[in-house]
C-alpha cells in the first residue's frame, strides 16, 4: 500500500514550493487508498518554532489536505516531531556504530573549508577528503580526550554502485567513491538531516518518497545508510523545483510567494489547488477540478519533468473558475466583509449571480458593492469622457425613459436610441458610465434592478449638468 508524507521544517510560513509537493503526496495517497504522513522535521531549534508549526496546520487545512498520522493527531508511529524522536536516532545510530561504519570527525569547518577550496581549484567535486577516516584508535582518543569537538561521519563503502529508479528521471547511477564521508551527527549532538530522514521514512513505512529534485544527490547517501541499516529503501520521486516566470526559484522578488499571502489577499483553495497540480504533473483535463476530481485526475506516472513555472496568469485563471464554482453562500462568505451589513439574503444572492463573473478578488467585490449599495463619487476617466461626449440632452431623455418607477429596462434603452439617435457603445457606454462610474462591468439591467429608482435619477441627474 502507498504510504505518502510531507515532511516540512517548521522555519517559515508555507511556501509555494512546498504547497505544491504536499498537495502531489497527499494526491498520491488519496488516489492509491494509501496513507499520507505529515512529519515535522524540526530539528533545527533555533529557527523552528511553534508559531510556524501551527501556521503549518492551518496553511495545509486551508488548502484542504488532511492527514492520516501527524503531530496533532497522533498515528501508529506515535511521535511525529523529530525532537521527539531524539532516542530512536540515537539506537540506530548505535548500530551503525557497532557495525564500524562511523567514525568521529575532528576536522574544524576552517580546515573543511580549505580542503574544498583546494579540490574546487583542482576542478574536483569537493567532497570530505577523509583525513580522519583513518586515524588511529590512539590518536581518537586522544582527541576526544583533549575535549574536540566531534561530529559523526558515515564511511561511505567503496567502489559501490548506487542506483535506483527515480519515478520522474528514471534510473539514476551514482558511484559511491565520489560520495564522500558525510556527516550523520552534528558536533552538538543532533542528527543530520540525511539521517534523520531516511531513518524515519523506514520507520513510519514511508514507501513513497516524492520531494524536490534539490534533494536527488541527498538520495545515494540515504540510499547507502539504508542499506547499512537493514532498513527498507523506498521509491524516489524528483519533481523540478518551482521557479518564477522569469526562471528564477521563487523568491520574495516574486511577490507573493507564501500560502498564507496569497490567502490573505482573497486567493481561493481550489485556485491554489487547481494552479499547484498542473505544475510538474500533468492532468488530463484542463477544466476545474475539485476535490474528487483531483484526485480522480492525478497519475503518479504523470509526474513530469518540465521545469515548473508559478504563474500568476494561470493563478489568476483558476481564480476565476473557481468564483465561478463557489455556492452563494461560499461567495458571500468569502467576500462578506465587503457588503454592507444587514443586507437580507435574497438581495445578497442576487448581487452574487451580477457581480460574479466581474470579481477575481474580494477588492472587485467592494467596487461593485460600492456601486450597487453605496454613493458614486469615483469615476474612470473613460467614464467621464463617455458621460461629457454624450450631452446633456442624452441624459434628460435618459432620465425621461429609464429614470422612472418600474421602468423596464431594455425597452426603455431602445426608446433612448430612438429619441437620441444613437447606437451600439454610444448608446450604451454613458448609460453605463453616468450609473456606475465605469465603462466596463456587470450586465447592467440586473445590476440596476438593485438600485432604488432614486438613486438611479441622481445619477443620471448629476450626469446631465
Ligand atoms: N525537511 C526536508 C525539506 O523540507 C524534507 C525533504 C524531504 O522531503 O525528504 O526539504
Amino acid at each position: 500500500r502507498l504510504v505518502t508524507r510531507f515532511a516540512p521544517s517548521p522555519t517559515g510560513y508555507l511556501h509555494l514550493g512546498n504547497a505544491r509537493t504536499a498537495l502531489l503526496n497527499y494526491l498520491a495517497a488519496r488516489k492509491a487508498g494509501g496513507r499520507f504522513i505529515l512529519r515535522v522535521e524540526d530539528t533545527d531549534e533555533a529557527r523552528s518554532s511553534e508559531e510556524f508549526l501551527n501556521a503549518l496546520y492551518v496553511d495545509l487545512h486551508w488548502l484542504g489536505i488532511d492527514w492520516d498520522e501527524g503531530p496533532d493527531i497522533g498515528g501508529p508511529h506515535t511521535l511525529y516531531r523529530q525532537q521527539q524522536r531524539r532516542a530512536l536516532y540515537d539506537e540506530w545510530l548505535s548500530r551503525l556504530d557497532a557495525a564500524g561504519l562511523t567514525y568521529p570527525c575532528f576536522c574544524t569547518p576552517a580546515e573543511l573549508n580549505i580542503s574544498r577550496k583546494r579540490q574546487l581549484a583542482a576542478g574536483q567535486p569537493p567532497r570530505y577528503a577523509g583525513t580522519c577516516r583513518n586515524l588511529t584508535s590512539e590518536e581518537r582518543a586522544e582527541r576526544l580526550a583533549r575535549g574536540l569537538p566531534a561530529a559523526l561521519r558515515f564511511r561511505v563503502p567503496q567502489g559501490q554502485l548506487v542506483s535506483f529508479v527515480d519515478l520522474v528521471h528514471g534510473e539514476q547511477r551514482f558511484n559511491s567513491d565520489d560520495i564522500g564521508d558525510f556527516i550523520i551527527r552534528r558536533t552538538d549532538g543532533s542528527t543530520a538531516f540525511f539521517f534523520s530522514n531516511a531513518v524515519d521514512d523506514a520507520l513510519m513505512d514511508v514507501t513513497l518518497v516524492l520531494r524536490g529534485d534539490d534533494h536527488m544527490t541527498n538520495t545515494p547517501r540515504q540510499i547507502l545508510l539504508l542499506q547499512a541499516l537493514g532498513l527498507r529503501v523506498p521509491q524516489y520521486a524528483h519533481v523540478a523545483l518551482l521557479l518564477g516566470m522569469d526562471g528564477a526559484p521563487l523568491s520574495k522578488r516574486h511577490g507573493d510567494t507564501s500560502l498564507r499571502e496569497l490567502r490573505e489577499r482573497g486567493y481561493l483553495p481550489g485556485a491554489l489547488r487547481n494552479h499547484l497540480v498542473r505544475l510538474g504533473h500533468s492532468c488530463v483535463s484542463d477544466g476545474w477540478l475539485d476535490e474528487a476530481a483531483l484526485i480522480a485526475d492525478f497519475d503518479l506516472n504523470r509526474l513530469g519533468r518540465a521545469a515548473a513555472k508559478f504563474d500568476d496568469a494561470q493563478l489568476r485563471h483558476w481564480q476565476k473558475e473557481t468564483v465561478a464554482h463557489l455556492s452563494t453562500a461560499e461567495f458571500v462568505s468569502w467576500i462578506g466583509a465587503e457588503l454592507p451589513a444587514g443586507l437580507d439574503e435574497q438581495t445578497q444572492a442576487q448581487f452574487v449571480s451580477v457581480v460574479r463573473g466581474n470579481v477575481e478578488l474580494p477588492a472587485d467585490a467592494k467596487a461593485w458593492a460600492k456601486v450597487v449599495f453605496g454613493k458614486l463619487d469615483e469615476f474612470e476617466p473613460a467614464a467621464l469622457t463617455a458621460i461629457r461626449e454624450a450631452g446633456e440632452s442624452y441624459f434628460t431623455e435618459a432620465l425621461r425613459l429609464i429614470g422612472q418607477p418600474g421602468a423596464d429596462f431594455k425597452p426603455a434603452v431602445k426608446a433612448l436610441g430612438q429619441a437620441t439617435g444613437k447606437k451600439g457603445p454610444g448608446l450604451f457606454m454613458p448609460l453605463r458610465a453616468a450609473l456606475t462610474g465605469f465603462t466596463h462591468g456587470p450586465e447592467l439591467a440586473p445590476m440596476l434592478a438593485l438600485l432604488p429608482v432614486a438613486e438611479i435619477q441622481a445619477r443620471l441627474e448629476h450626469a446631465r449638468r
